[in-house]
């Protein structure tokens, strides 16, 4: 098949980072930009209603379906591992909580971690590049931005058994918050969400529907890149199959980069796409019968995640999602709802509610995040019980625990190995038996007792340290924040794989803009952090190429 051209810039991966760094850097109508996405379009009804996340998730049409290997901290389990495998990535698959961190996250990533610094990256320098994009519901302020294409609203429905454990919770000093986007995120209030009128704003609908008809971008979808292609040590392109279903049946092609490849594959497919190339860790790559174009041992390393620990509780007397959707007439009352109002339980991500606190008196600032649920089910893709309950789903913001993306085979349609190595230090087991044991404490509160809770996961036979933190083992799953597999710092810290203008340390005409660049996990979501860096990578490739 003939090349599909070539172009100054190719950007791989049209997900949350993709789409923001085709809309900026195709502005100037002198360059022309590709965007190659894997995935299909993102017109697709479970994608626009809310509550559709149910249904993207282990769904081949949205979801590139990954698992974990068997997880030693999680009692030899593997879990479901979902990317977004689709226009927007996991910006169209993602529970739309729009949030930030907090601003130590960013002034420790400037600092470095003893290698040196990364200068630009501290919390007074980042937060106008979340400005920049941020269409805030309640208007501009010293830290929102308002008029720009990223919309951010408050929800569209509240729940009693919610409103009550945010009372429980501010009963165990967690006070009430409502903006967790200024820096410091301590406290319990409902989520703010990346929607507009009660239907997903992704990063499609939000930086590339507005800009598709622009002369000089070129977007091909169901279009695999297999490997970068090199001048010696310049990228300059890639190999792709087009066409490209799991089963590798598609055309093979190349396309052309004169100034610069751009890597926004995320967290998982990055680094694999870096080890394909022949750029990763030597023993590695040649186990894999891989040439070693450019030694460099971080990729695929350094992988962070927040693992939620999923307690649930059933509850008497108030009314949550899973009794509304086993009635009939429930459900078409919602179904009415959302269609007429664009609000009710279908106008949700299953996660409203959020508190952040700390584990203990200990810790300085806020190192658990709580997502407050009105329902429970025995993990996402099954369907919802049958009894009224909710999950009170708890994660340690700053696990120590690091995991690793290795290449399980050379062929680039094979799924990586995925070792989130979850609970793997002593410390992270003891924050997640301080944290299970926090919640008892909130749940317990006079506040929620009218609804008579009653934990039945992990359960209450659980009780030491030690039983607490292998329920924790059992009850974990994935939050699906993966970042950190292709690390910035100093090109001395022999694990950073970008400089902190994100080029590839020892290669030229090549960056990782995506998730994957986060030298430590923030203390919250990671979708508008990574927005975030696309708009500061928008602003390197700019300024210097
Ligand atoms: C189920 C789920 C729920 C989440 N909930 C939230 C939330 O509520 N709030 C929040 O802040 N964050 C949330 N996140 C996390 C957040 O969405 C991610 O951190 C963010 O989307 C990462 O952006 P990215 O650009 O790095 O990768 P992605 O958005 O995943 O984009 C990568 C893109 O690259 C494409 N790609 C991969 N390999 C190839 C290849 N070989 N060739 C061509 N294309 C390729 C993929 O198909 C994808 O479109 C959630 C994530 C998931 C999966």
């Amino acid at each position: 098949m003939k090349e599909l051209g070539q172009f100054d810039y190719v950007i791989i991966g049209a997900g949350t980072a993709g789409c923001l760094l085709a809309n900026r850097l195709s502005k100037d109508p002198t360059v022309k930009v590709a965007l190659l996405e894997a995935g299909g379009d993102d017109n697709y009804l479970w994608i626009r209603v809310p509550v559709g996340y149910l249904y993207c998730i282990g769904n081949p049409r949205t979801d590139w379906c990954f698992s974990t290997a068997a997880e030693a901290g999680l009692q030899g389990r593997v879990i479901r591992y979902p990317r977004g495998r689709v226009l927007g990535g996991s910006s169209s698959i993602n529970g739309m909580i729009y949030m930030r961190g907090q601003r130590e996250d960013y002034d420790g990533w400037c600092a470095g971690d003893g290698y040196g610094a990364n200068p630009g990256w501290g919390w007074d320098e980042v937060l106008p590049y979340f400005t920049r994009h941020e269409d805030y519901f309640a208007g501009a302020d010293e830290v929102h931005g308002a008029g720009n294409e990223w919309r951010v609203e408050p929800p569209r429905v509240r729940w009693d058994i919610l409103d009550a454990f945010r009372a429980a919770a501010a009963e165990q000093g967690i006070p009430n918050r409502s903006d967790f986007n200024r820096g410091d995120n301590l406290g319990c209030g409902y989520f703010e969400v990346n929607q507009k009128r009660g239907v997903r704003w992704n990063t499609v609908t939000a930086f590339l529907k507005p800009i598709r008809a622009r002369a000089n971008l070129a977007v091909f979808t169901h279009t695999l890149v297999r490997c970068l292609n090199f001048e010696g040590k310049r990228c300059s392109g890639a190999a792709v199959t087009i066409g490209a279903a799991a089963d590798a049946i598609g055309a093979e092609s190349t396309i052309t980069a004169a100034r610069s490849v751009i890597l926004a594959a995320g967290t998982v497919a990055t680094p694999q796409i870096l080890q394909l190339s022949g750029i990763g860790a030597p023993e590695a790559l040649q186990a894999q019968g891989i040439d070693v174009l450019h030694p460099l041992p971080g990729v695929g390393c350094n992988l962070q995640d927040h693992l939620q620990l999923r307690m649930a509780f059933k509850v008497t007397g108030v009314r949550t999602l899973n009794s509304m959707a086993h009635s009939r007439w429930r459900q078409a009352a919602m179904v009415l709802e959302y269609l007429l109002r664009r609000s009710g339980p279908l106008s949700m991500s299953p996660s409203q509610l959020g508190a952040f606190a700390c584990s203990g008196v200990d810790v300085a600032r806020a190192n658990l995040e709580y997502h407050v649920q009105p329902l429970s089910l025995d993990s996402f893709g099954e369907p919802l019980h049958r009894f009224d309950a909710f999950t009170a789903s708890v994660c340690n913001l700053r696990p120590s625990s690091r995991g690793t993306i290795e290449l399980l085979s050379p062929d680039p349609f094979a799924a990586p190995k995925i070792a989130p190595n979850y609970l793997s230090t002593a410390e992270d087991r003891a924050v997640a038996a301080r944290a299970l044991r926090l919640t008892r404490r909130i749940v317990a509160s006079p506040a929620l007792a009218r609804y008579v809770p009653q934990e039945f996961r992990p359960g209450i036979e659980f009780q030491s340290d030690a039983e607490l933190a292998d329920a924790a083992g059992t009850i974990g799953t994935t939050i699906f924040h993966p970042v950190g597999s292709a690390k910035m710092g100093p090109a001395r810290d022999p694990m950073a794989v970008v400089d902190c203008e994100l080029r590839v340390h020892g290669i030229a005409g090549l960056r990782v803009v995506d998730a994957s660049v986060m030298p430590t996990i923030t203390s919250g979501n990671t979708n508008s952090p990574t927005l975030m860096i696309a708009e500061k990578g928008a602003e390197f490739i700019q300024r210097r190429e």
